[in-house]
């Protein structure tokens, strides 16, 4: 609303300055004014230096804007600049009779081409923008041909002058003394009308400037040079003094349009500087609770490495009396045999089973304290050794229950072997322990979405171990890797609830994941990564796990 209300205010001041300066036409037959050549070559010398003030900014604005509007002003400017500063020269006091033509041909004549070069210069960069419009950034004109074209055509036009003898341009016997003037007005005319309809005035400050400028330049040619009867007189004099007008406005549009970016970047900066000022406080809070972080990181790892130091002092320490506490049951049930009576027996027989249990739990809780401690650093290392050499620790249980256990071709791994044959033991140890009623069946093998040929290329594998056993409910999957963490009662099946979590121990310290996928009573499938032998650039065991189950 605001800006339709400014949009007619300024219209009406486009047709109020169009009618008053035509108006003023009407008042100058009364006025028999006469100037002299002096002020004709001081106004000349005017225009000339507003008008290359003009041609620098506009050309500034076009380094910063890149824009062909300000381009073609730029140029035209310059090139008016030196035409007019050349009409000032060639039709002052100090040359007169050294030029091939008459200062009354050659007044009017180097007047019109700074005129009309002016007018194109400002219709041509409404063509240019008309076809960035429609080109988009590929309509942009290189600046080179621009200055190169202006260049030439000021030079024609100074040699020009300098040696044509030129033809009156001056009519005193037709209404419009000087027909000639109609030409660039024109170009002004059809200049205004192309930026009134591009309708940038309303909003751009350097556009609704350069409105009134053309129009004023449209009034100056129009109306009153080409009414100008002889040199000096009052249209004459008024002609110049409104080009000077003309490139005033230009230059108060250029400005104005300079302030206000300025204005912008101080208001940009200035929301750069608030912008900035948070971030840097989020940085410094970011650094504060990534350094709380670290100090609670450390912490934890202190505190880790205090209690896997007393679970393997502890664990260590107690294997020896634990050992003679059993011995000591063992002698006692087979020495005291007849002199017990059944409870005697039946007491003993407790202490002996608890006794064993508690070395069972004690030598896992060992092997698990190792994993970190005692862990060599992985090498290369064959899989299947490691895993037959699981088997064989097994055979004995995978005979009691006439097992089928599969090893397909598994690849060469960056690992522990001992630790990789742990592994195996646990996993194919857990799948003869968890068996149905039916033939256990353990297969061992790649992972068959990862095709076996590609193993030259692979950092990591993922080997699987399958049983056909009782399964696991999915609600358990992650918490059977915790330590301690049993499913079934000790009598249902025997155990420590340490095997998987040592797994987990060895998997991640190379590096990798383990999980388990399960159907409750069709059995289950042990994943685990692991690198390749080939991965040696990756120090396994500074890999960070990913997750521990799935
Ligand atoms: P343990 O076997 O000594 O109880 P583990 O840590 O090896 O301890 O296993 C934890 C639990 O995970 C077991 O108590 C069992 O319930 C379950 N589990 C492990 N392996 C299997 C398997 N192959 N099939 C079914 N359940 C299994």
């Amino acid at each position: 609303m605001e800006r339709r209300r400014a949009g007619r205010i300024q219209r009406t001041g486009y047709v109020a300055a169009g009618a008053l300066l035509t108006a003023g036409f009407a008042a100058l037959p009364q006025v028999s004014w006469r100037s002299s050549r002096e002020v004709h070559t001081h106004m000349e010398a005017v225009a000339t230096c507003i008008a290359l003030v003009v041609g620098a900014m506009a050309l500034v604005r076009f380094y910063s804007k890149k824009n062909n509007t300000f381009l073609f002003i730029g140029a035209g400017f310059i090139g008016t600049a030196l035409l007019d500063g050349y009409h000032a020269v060639v039709t002052s006091v100090q040359l007169t009779g050294r030029l091939p033509s008459a200062l009354e041909a050659l007044e009017p004549w180097s007047w019109v081409a700074s005129r009309l070069f002016l007018s194109v210069c400002v219709y041509l960069s409404w063509l240019a923008w008309r076809r960035e419009e429609r080109l988009g950034e590929q309509g942009r004109m290189g600046e080179t041909a621009i200055y190169a074209g202006a260049g030439v055509l000021t030079v024609l036009t100074f040699l020009f002058f300098a040696l044509i003898p030129l033809p009156p341009a001056m009519y005193p016997e037709l209404f419009f003394h000087r027909p000639a003037e109609f030409v660039p007005g024109a170009f002004f005319l059809i200049a205004t009308i192309g930026y009134l309809k591009k309708d940038r005035w309303r909003t751009d400050e350097f556009e609704s400037w350069l409105v009134l400028a053309l129009i004023v330049s449209f009034v100056c040619q129009a109306v009153y040079m080409s009414r100008s009867g002889a040199m000096f007189d009052g249209y004459f004099d008024v002609a110049h003094l409104l080009k000077i007008v003309s490139y005033a406005l230009v230059l108060i549009g250029l400005l104005a349009s300079m302030y206000r970016t300025f204005d912008s970047v101080a208001v940009q900066a200035e929301h750069l500087a608030t912008a900035n000022a948070g971030l840097q406080r989020e940085v410094q809070d970011r650094k504060k609770a990534e350094a709380r972080v670290a100090e609670r990181a450390n912490e934890l790892a202190r505190s880790n490495a205090e209690l896997e130091q007393f679970a393997y002092v502890a664990s260590h320490d107690l294997q020896e009396p634990l050992r003679k506490i059993s011995s000591c049951c063992a002698a006692l049930a087979e020495d005291y045999a007849d002199k017990l009576d059944d409870d005697g027996r039946k007491w003993i027989g407790y202490a002996v089973d608890g006794a064993d249990r508690m070395r069972r739990l004690v030598s896992d809780l060992l092997i698990y304290s190792r994993v970190a401690k005692k862990g060599k650093p992985p090498v290369a290392v064959s899989a299947e050794n490691a895993c037959r050499t699981a088997i064989e620790d097994l055979q004995e249980a995978i005979e009691e229950c006439a097992a089928d256990v599969t090893v397909h071709p598994l690849p060469r791994v960056l690992a522990d072997e001992t630790q990789l044959s742990q592994l195996f033991l646990n996993l194919i140890g857990n799948a003869l322990k968890y068996r149905c009623d039916n033939v256990p069946c353990v297969e061992i093998g790649v992972d068959a979405t990862q095709p076996h040929e590609d193993v030259a290329n692979r950092d990591e594998f993922t080997l699987y171990v399958r049983d056909n056993g009782i399964g696991i409910e999915p609600e358990y999957f992650e918490r059977i890797f915790v330590i301690f963490q049993r499913l079934h009662h000790k009598t249902e099946y025997s155990g420590t609830g340490i095997g998987l979590a040592i797994c987990k121990k060895i998997v991640e310290r190379h590096g990798g994941r383990l999980w388990v996928e399960s159907t409750p009573g069709r059995g289950s499938t042990f994943f685990f990564t692991i690198p390749s032998a080939g991965a040696t650039k990756n120090e396994p065991s500074h890999r960070q796990p990913t997750a521990a189950a799935h």
